[in-house]
């Protein structure tokens, strides 16, 4: 072959598990807006650095350890993250990946999550417990783009993944998952309904 692809950036998406998903995401809905309502500082949180939306990061951020229906959902992640370590080629032999965060997210209309990363982590991702049809994806930003100089537009007919960005739509009962050093955001939701959603991190260490 006269041309290789060399390190490519690897994107995970999959439904959770074949069936059953109906009972399991009515069950973290309720207690995603449960938590919503009894959780006042991430709500206070939420208010001045997460707009319109409302977030248990800066508050609930161990929603794993507290409650056996996310306990539940991190069992079921469990088989994804590691097909996605043997996929990245990882050595996980001597010392799995840690479950050390999982979040809430609920993303009402305007709501919009800016580009970032997730530090301290290796891999991260996301699992849609509600998604309204319309409501914005995962938009992921190429990782050399702070690297380009001098480099012409893109054609139409290039192939995803060789643009700038590329969306992995929100479907509920699916899993996303990247590597933590990989930029992402979540545009503005332009749907009238709530996008929920809980995100995640696994480190090594
Ligand atoms: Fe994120």
């Amino acid at each position: 072959m006269a041309t290789r692809s060399l390190f490519p950036t690897l994107v995970y998406s999959r439904r959770l598990r074949p069936r059953g998903e109906r009972a399991f995401n009515a069950q973290l809905l309720r207690e995603c807006r449960q938590l919503r309502r009894d959780d006042a500082a991430g709500r206070r949180w939420s208010a001045h650095s997460y707009p319109a939306g409302y977030t248990s990061y800066g508050s609930a951020h161990r929603m794993h350890r507290t409650s056996p229906t996310f306990a539940a959902l991190e069992e079921r992640l469990a088989r994804h993250v590691r097909a996605f370590g043997r996929e990245l080629g990882l050595d996980l032999d001597a010392r799995p990946l840690t479950m050390t965060d999982c979040w809430v997210n609920i993303m009402a209309r305007h709501a919009v999550h800016g580009l970032h990363l997730h530090p301290l982590s290796t891999i991260s991702g996301t699992y849609f417990v509600r998604a309204p049809a319309g409501c914005a994806g995962l938009k992921f930003e190429d990782p050399r783009l702070d690297r380009l100089m001098a480099a012409p537009p893109k054609l139409r007919a290039a192939k995803p993944g060789q643009g700038t960005w590329v969306v992995v739509p929100a479907v509920a009962g699916h899993v996303v998952l990247f590597e933590s050093w990989l930029r992402h955001e979540v545009p503005p939701n332009l749907v009238d309904a709530e996008r929920v959603s809980v995100s995640f991190n696994y480190s090594w260490f």
